[in-house]
């Protein structure tokens, strides 16, 4: 894992998986403030049935929740720390949150998603 920084804002790349790795911190600097946050974090829906292997919390080691983002299928998931220590971001689905912004216009949530990964994968390409 690399960290980025983005204006104050550090993120962690790895190199090997091209995901990141995004903390709580880091996540409030991003939205501005911890309301901001906590209400993303909040607005997730848990995926309980979800059949992808899960990944372990790179801080607390826990096992992390697949959560659904926005309205559209098939069903976007990433990855939620339990104790709500970060979230975790395949290569592709920084992809994908991007291309299904252009589809949920209206989508609160993915467009915030996709303008903050619009910025660091603007800077992965500069640097
Ligand atoms: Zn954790």
């Amino acid at each position: 894992m690399i960290a980025l920084e983005l204006q104050e804002v550090e993120v962690d790349y790895c190199t090997g998986c091209g995901g990141i790795w995004l903390d709580a911190g880091e996540l409030e600097l991003l939205l501005g403030n911890a309301q901001n946050a906590e209400q993303l974090l909040d607005s997730f829906k848990i995926d309980s049935h979800s059949i992808e292997k899960p990944r372990k919390c790179p801080i607390c080691r826990k096992k992390m929740q697949k959560i659904i983002v926005g309205p559209s299928t098939p069903t976007l998931l990433i990855d939620k720390c339990p104790r709500g220590d970060g979230l975790w971001f395949d290569k592709d689905e920084l992809q994908d949150i991007l291309n299904r912004a252009k589809l949920d216009k209206d989508n609160k949530i993915q467009k915030l998603l996709a303008d903050m990964f619009r910025i660091i994968l603007a800077f992965l390409f500069i640097g």
